[in-house]
């Protein structure tokens, strides 16, 4: 065992393959923070960042990242002025992390926003009954009744919408995620799974550039989280929550997690393959002008001649539902673009998953 680096003796092995000592191992991952920042050259002087915290591993080993960087004093000194955000999800997410979250923050001099996702909710969905009760917009309780793989997925959307709106709020035109090259690719095979196959390139590259001022920036990209266990037991950092690697619950998303797990661990490179590939699916259409969809700014312009599965699925409900003795359907009467049940206000004001996240979250709308 010894480092690739220095030739000293080593202290861990990733990928099944590399080994290093520990300071080479730290030095590493502040250089491929740096590099990812660097060679995408997207960040001028002094440019006020947010940081997106959840309180496990990665998002923490971000803020140190950031931190490390700013600290420099050579040419390599990331030039930015950090502001942190942290969304309460859920009841779980008590006190003691929060407590937590607010300590690191302190620790590091990085300002810090705490926000309740609950509070957001009702900007986001419209309830038919009108309560007003602060239970209606609970997450839990609007997200009840769909299944995990669309609760997720909305749940993703609602945050990616709060973390823009506090963006605003604090004149920040970037913002860091801590999504890592294993979260990226399990988000890649998900999107395709659950319809957002087009939306790829925003979801999984660097830069998500859907909305006009704010630019979502994934620093961690060429990071894996067989790399952040090391560094936070290297540097002894506490992350608020415990990273959980595999995930019991049903929906497709967690089943994907599970898949590309037990493919970092045993066939450790495929993982960043998975990563690139989704660099190589650009999309040809250029973002002005375009009609975008009011939960996940993506582009609304699928609908072109071409008959899509989406036009297949309706038809064969309309066939399917059709009344006995009924001689012919209206096909004038029930055009793709109305409102139809299934996919509502699609390519009109919402993209495919959207729509089909509309039509199963029931009394609880999102508001248009
Ligand atoms: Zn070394
Ligand atoms: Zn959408």
């Amino acid at each position: 065992m010894i480092c690739r680096k220095c030739n000293s003796p080593g202290t861990l092995i990733i990928r099944k393959e590399y080994c290093y000592c520990d300071e080479c191992f730290i030095f590493m991952i502040n250089h491929k923070f740096r590099a990812c920042l660097g060679k995408n050259k997207t960040l001028s002087a002094n440019e006020k960042i947010l940081i997106c915290l959840s309180g496990d591993a990665c998002s923490t080993v971000l803020l140190d990242l950031v931190y490390n960087a700013i600290s420099l004093n050579n040419h390599k000194k990331l030039r930015v002025v950090p502001y942190v955000l942290y969304i309460i999800e859920t009841v779980a997410d008590n006190e003691k992390i929060s407590n937590s979250i607010i300590e690191q923050c302190k620790s590091y001099g990085f300002p810090l926003t705490i926000t309740n996702i609950n509070e957001y909710n009702k900007n986001f969905f419209s309830n038919k009954e009108e309560t007003e009760s602060q239970n209606s917009y609970n997450s839990k309780s609007i997200l009840s009744n769909v299944t995990s793989s669309i609760h997720r997925d909305v749940m993703m959307k609602i945050k990616q919408n709060i973390f823009l709106k506090i963006s605003k709020e604090l004149d920040c035109n970037t913002v860091f995620t801590a999504e890592t090259t294993t979260s990226l690719a399990t988000k890649l095979l998900s999107n395709i799974v659950i319809g957002r196959g087009s939306q790829i390139e925003n979801d999984i590259g660097f830069a998500d550039k859907r909305d006009r001022d704010t630019r979502i920036l994934r620093p961690l990209r060429d990071i894996t989280n067989e790399e952040i266990e090391h560094y936070i037991q290297i540097k002894e950092i506490k992350p608020a929550k415990a990273m959980h690697n595999k995930l019991n619950e049903t929906s497709l998303q967690s089943v994907i997690k599970n898949f590309v797990m037990d493919l970092q661990e045993n066939y450790p490179a495929t993982i960043s393959t998975i990563c690139k590939t989704a660099d190589k699916i650009g999309s040809i259409t250029n973002n002005i002008n375009k009609k975008k969809c009011v939960v996940c700014q993506s582009n609304l312009d699928n609908n072109d001649l071409n008959l899509t599965a989406v036009d297949a699925t309706v038809f064969s409900r309309k066939v399917s539902l059709r009344q006995s003795g009924e001689s012919k359907y209206n096909e004038d009467s029930q055009n793709i673009e109305e409102n139809n049940l299934m996919f509502p206000f699609i390519y009109q004001s919402l993209c495919y998953c959207c729509s089909r996240n509309m039509s199963e979250l029931g009394n609880n709308k999102i508001k248009q």
